[in-house]
């Protein structure tokens, strides 16, 4: 989805979204329960933490200063073991919803050094024309997918009163 911002290989070279140390394991994906599904069938060792009415999360023990969990779904090689049905949150990474005063932004996630170095015109317009629909439209039939506001997170956009 995000392919017109950012190079499959800059991802694969990465894969920092697919890691969460113990002050941004709150970031790990949103299950839907379809995903889920999928997942269990991918790797049925893992474990499940419900997240709101319909969303779960992968179980994560508690981590040390250095320790990173990394999500069961990676492969190292081949990356995403669900590929194009990897989780929304996934497939929006490092663009965000969240909702702040009772009304919806959309946020990126400042750890992305490939998509924090592009112009802000460039992401802001992508956003507009490709993608901030979809999140909106998306969000709307998955509450909770929106996550409470996190301040270290720039806000991109407002959702639109009209919506
Ligand atoms: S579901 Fe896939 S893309 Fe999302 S964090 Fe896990 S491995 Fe990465």
């Amino acid at each position: 989805m995000l392919t017109k911002l950012l190079r499959r290989s800059t991802c694969a070279a990465c894969r920092q979204c697919c890691r969460f140390d113990r002050y941004d394991v709150w970031e790990m994906p949103l299950l839907s329960r379809e995903t889920r599904a999928l997942a269990q069938e991918v790797v049925p060792e893992a474990e499940y933490v419900s997240r709101g009415t319909d969303a779960w999360i992968f179980r994560v023990r508690a981590l040390d200063a250095d320790e990173c969990f990394v999500c069961p779904l990676l492969d190292a090689n081949t990356g995403c073991r669900l590929g194009s049905e990897k989780p929304f949150d996934c497939r929006i990474w490092p663009f965000c919803i969240m909702e702040l005063d009772g009304r919806q932004v959309i946020t990126i996630a400042p750890i992305c050094e490939a998509m924090m170095a592009l112009p802000m015109g460039t992401v802001l317009s992508f956003l507009k024309e490709e993608l901030a629909d979809t999140i909106f439209t998306y969000a709307a039939g998955h509450p909770d997918v929106v996550r409470p506001y996190d301040s270290l997170y720039p806000i991109l956009l407002w959702k639109p009163q009209e919506f």
